[in-house]
């Protein structure tokens, strides 16, 4: 099955939805903001001010509040530098880009909430915004050539186009853990090596010279491919369909045939692609790691007795980001078991050890 139709979040605004369970992206679009500010000051240096229609493309936007967030700071910026410098206000062109099965009616109809905010923040004289939808894969050409002055992505670019091959053998794991073997990690890395150099050409060939991209991806703190802030969640996960297994309610074939297409560098795979493709130079590559618990935004130690509220919390991000792919492998009428276990083994989990991520934003120029 292809990946493009069953890798969406959880749609609508429900209680199990990407919209209502996406504020660990939230706090890293915010963590990650003043790298975008920095792209923007360069570039307005560079291009000696801003173009008269502004273009900026925001790739794997999903379909919850974060959608429009880095978009409206972007305005927001370029606004403010305009009246420090005197600049005109451009008109700014966003094009909002996603798998065709994403939710972006639900984008839609929040326009009328972000246009009158734009309005009431920046006033009658900022730039007109004209916002669309550019449905497709970012691993296939989305604009014309030399069309996009800002790429903008939070965490989108670490999914892969497919499912890395010949991973059969990975028993009873969904990614790389610490029981996989050899060739596992070594097919993962190959599939991000080859997805991501295809991005960065793709994206070559429609920013202008000058243009930037900033995205922010979940990686790794070290290289060891089973680091703790990237992969023990999974595994947790994976634990949860082994439960499955032993209760008799699914093959343990069922896992062996199910990884996720998804992989978290570590940042010097990161520099490779990039230096090796050779489109674009690093300006910026910034790490910060986040809690798990979305709502302990400062990393603060939490009490014991918030640990069944973190785990809950915990397991619904990740089941609002992977339940339709699992949905379809494994069924739908197993999905309030398996991530009703998941949350006892995050519990667990952080009775003896943290729950942290690790996360990566990168800002390129095209030269
Ligand atoms: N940017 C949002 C959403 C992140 S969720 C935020 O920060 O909260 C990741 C999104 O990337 C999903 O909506 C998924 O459908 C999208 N995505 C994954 N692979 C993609 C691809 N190849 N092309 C376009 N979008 C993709």
């Amino acid at each position: 099955m292809s990946i493009e139709t069953v890798l969406h979040m959880n749609t609508g605004n429900g209680e199990s939805s990407y919209a209502t369970n996406s504020y660990l992206q939230e706090h890293g679009i915010q963590r990650a903001l003043h790298v975008t500010n920095e792209a923007i000051n360069r570039m307005c240096n560079d291009l000696g001010g801003f173009p008269g229609v502004f273009k900026i493309a925001d790739l794997g936007c999903s379909s919850g509040p974060n959608a429009l967030l880095g978009i409206s700071n972007i305005i927001s910026r370029v606004h403010d530098m305009c009246n420090e410098n005197n600049f005109e206000v451009p008109q700014f062109q966003v094009f909002l880009n996603d798998l065709f099965e994403n939710d972006f009616n639900i984008i839609f109809r929040s326009l009328p909430t972000f246009y009158a905010k734009l309005k009431n923040g920046e006033g009658d004289h900022c730039g007109p915004c004209f916002v669309s939808a550019v449905p497709g894969s970012f691993y296939s050409r989305l604009f014309p050539n030399k069309s996009i002055h800002l790429f903008l992505s939070s965490y989108a670019v670490h999914w892969l186009s497919r499912v890395p091959q010949g991973i059969e053998n990975n028993k009873c794991n969904i990614y790389m853990a610490k029981t996989s073997p050899t060739n596992v990690f070594e097919a993962y890395q190959k599939q991000f090596e080859k997805d991501f150099t295809k991005f960065l050409r793709l994206r070559s060939q429609e920013i202008i010279r000058g243009g930037r991209i900033v995205f922010t991806i979940p990686g790794r703190s070290i290289s060891d491919p089973t680091s703790e802030d990237c992969c023990i969640i999974w595994e947790l996960l994976a634990k949860s369909l082994v439960d499955m297994v032993k209760e008799g309610r699914i093959p343990e074939s069922d896992i062996d045939s199910f990884n996720i297409p998804y992989y978290t560098p570590y940042e010097d795979e990161v520099r490779d692609v990039i230096k090796k493709e050779g489109s674009f130079l690093i300006d910026n590559l910034y790490s910060f790691a986040l809690d798990w618990e979305p709502y302990n935004s400062d990393n603060a130690k939490m009490d014991v007795v918030d640990r069944p509220i973190r785990g809950k919390n915990t397991a619904k991000l990740i089941r609002a980001v992977i339940e339709p792919m699992m949905a379809t492998h494994f069924g739908n009428s197993i999905m309030d078991m398996v991530f009703h276990k998941f949350e006892e083994h995050v519990v667990h989990h952080l009775s003896a050890r943290e729950g942290r991520n690790f996360n990566l934003v990168i800002s390129l120029t095209k030269h």
